[in-house]
């Protein structure tokens, strides 16, 4: 073995030991969202601290610095002679390492310990404030988040906008200087749709939705979709949580969450087949590379890219429902009789102006994204202080949605987020829906039976063609050559206009 795939073999090893301390807290993550009595959250957060804390100083270690400068140079983060010898995988996975690297070690230990703790109490008190519609008793907490996040941004530096730095953490590559002028023609794209909605004589009615069904049932035929979507239940399981996600320990062990409500049909279906979605692409990464950074997700775009097309662009199809309303039917008889799939499609492509992000419809849910990021930028770019958000929220909300929240916990303390120094993340959900018309309409061509197939609820296709094109590479390529490789095209935002206007025009019945 020449010295060089020696060290690549040496810094696998450890970046897989690194993986094990990573996974066991995601696994204890898990558990804390799922069926850990509440009084353990204190000692909870104080596993996780110290299990990431561990992950983290032995992800900087000086053997790892040896390998990865053995063939990669620190000014381009590119191979360097050594490293332009390897495979493109190989070479790939020094790049990313290095990317992963080199941020990590800007941090110190010690600032890592502060924000993990910190992030989780005050998670823990957010969630209370939001009970409680009390945002002044989170703000202590908020301000203290923010000067963490503050704080990162001057270790790890910044180019044009501290922001950028944040959203690269997320997003790498993306920039403000890119989604402001994207988001600009999405939200001139969405208010005049929104407006021909407004407008039209033949609204449908999604009443049908909110009456009466068994929680169990509807929890049957949320496993039934995953299981059609191709989604393995062998290497995974369907839990109930607060809020639902998708978390992974390895590619045979992923699971999802839902939860489930009486009175509403649509929130366990499609968080269902929207975890599934993430779901499918965790259980598609390639094993052997798991550990590294080709075994790993690409961004937080490109996932929700996977679950937000199995939502809107399968689930929310009419040829899904060609083979799906029937099952459903068979469910819920009485709820459903009298109800043909017309009806049924109509109601579940809806379009409301509302104030909760999560239960908002396709159309009006990236001007709720437009809102966070707006204010957001403000924060970080030290525009307003955390004290000014509620007005600001209630602001935004007016002039975007034209709805306007009384209670602070409908409006600026809805969203867990913020609480966990998550900022920089909300744009990930825009860009996600963009990539997934973008793959959604080049699957399509490349399969022409898509549309015949979804509609005999033969889903495997679609999955394989996201296995091939988007989940097998795991971080190989950036996201821009990822969707260049697989769509032939470079971001934008028509493709998923254009499919909006398109059902719209549909279910709203309003001249093309
Ligand atoms: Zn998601």
């Amino acid at each position: 073995m020449s010295q060089t795939t020696d060290g690549l073999e040496k810094l696998k090893t450890k970046l897989l030991e690194i993986q094990h301390l990573r996974d066991a807290a995601s696994l204890l993550s898990w558990d804390q969202e799922t069926y850990m009595p509440t009084g353990g959250g204190q000692a909870r957060a104080d596993h996780i601290a110290t299990l990431q804390t561990l992950a983290h100083d032995k992800f900087v270690s000086p053997d790892i610095e040896d390998v990865l400068l053995h063939h990669i140079d620190p000014m381009t983060g590119l191979a360097n002679s050594k490293g332009t010898g390897l495979d493109e995988a190989s070479q790939a996975l020094l790049r990313e390492t290095w990317r992963d690297f080199s941020r990590a070690k800007k941090l110190p230990s010690e600032f890592i310990t502060r924000l993990e703790r910190e992030c989780s109490l005050a998670q823990q008190v957010w969630t209370e404030a939001r009970q409680d519609n009390n945002f002044a008793t989170f703000l202590p907490n908020l301000r203290t988040v923010v000067a963490l996040k503050y704080e990162e941004v001057e270790y790890l530096g910044y180019t044009d906008s501290p922001y950028n730095t944040l959203l690269d953490t997320y997003e790498p590559g993306a920039t403000v200087a890119q989604l402001q002028p994207l988001f600009t023609t999405i939200r001139e794209g969405l208010v005049s749709l929104l407006e021909q909605i407004r407008q039209s004589p033949t609204p449908p009615n999604d009443r049908i939705l909110y009456q009466t069904y068994d929680t169990d049932r509807q929890l049957e035929f949320g496993k039934l979709v995953l299981a059609k979507m191709g989604y393995d239940f062998s290497r995974g399981r369907l839990d109930l949580s607060a809020h639902p996600f998708t978390t992974s320990f390895h590619p045979t062990d992923v699971r999802v969450t839902t939860r489930v409500f009486e009175k509403d049909l649509q929130s366990c279906l499609f968080s269902c087949i929207h975890e599934g979605g993430h779901g499918l692409y965790e259980q598609g990464l390639p094993p052997g590379h798991h550990g590294t950074p080709l075994g790993e997700a690409l961004s937080l775009g490109i996932h929700e890219s996977q679950s937000r097309l199995w939502e809107n662009s399968v689930g929310r199809s009419r040829a899904f429902w060609e083979y799906f309303f029937p099952l459903l039917k068979d469910q819920f008889p009485n709820q459903l009789s009298g109800i043909n799939v017309d009806t049924f499609y109509a109601a579940i492509n809806t379009v409301k102006p509302s104030l909760i992000r999560v239960e908002a419809d396709e159309v009006t849910y990236n001007l709720h994204i437009m809102v966070r990021f707006e204010i957001e930028l403000d924060v970080i770019e030290k525009r307003v202080g955390v004290e000014d958000l509620p007005d600001l929220w209630r602001t935004k909300m007016k002039e975007y949605l034209g709805v306007v929240p009384e209670r602070d916990a409908d409006g600026v303390l809805q969203d867990v987020h913020w609480s966990f120094g998550a900022f920089g993340y909300f744009p990930t959900y825009t860009l996600g829906n963009l990539y997934a018309a973008m793959l959604f309409n080049k699957a399509g061509e490349d399969l022409p039976t898509l549309q015949t197939d979804i509609a005999q609820g033969n889903l495997i296709p679609l999955k394989e063609w996201l296995n091939h094109h988007i989940h097998r590479h795991g971080r190989q390529f950036t996201s821009k050559e990822l969707i260049q490789r697989a769509t032939g095209q470079t971001l934008s935002a028509e493709p998923f206009l254009q499919s909006l206007r398109d059902k719209m025009q549909e279910v709203y019945g309003f001249p093309a």
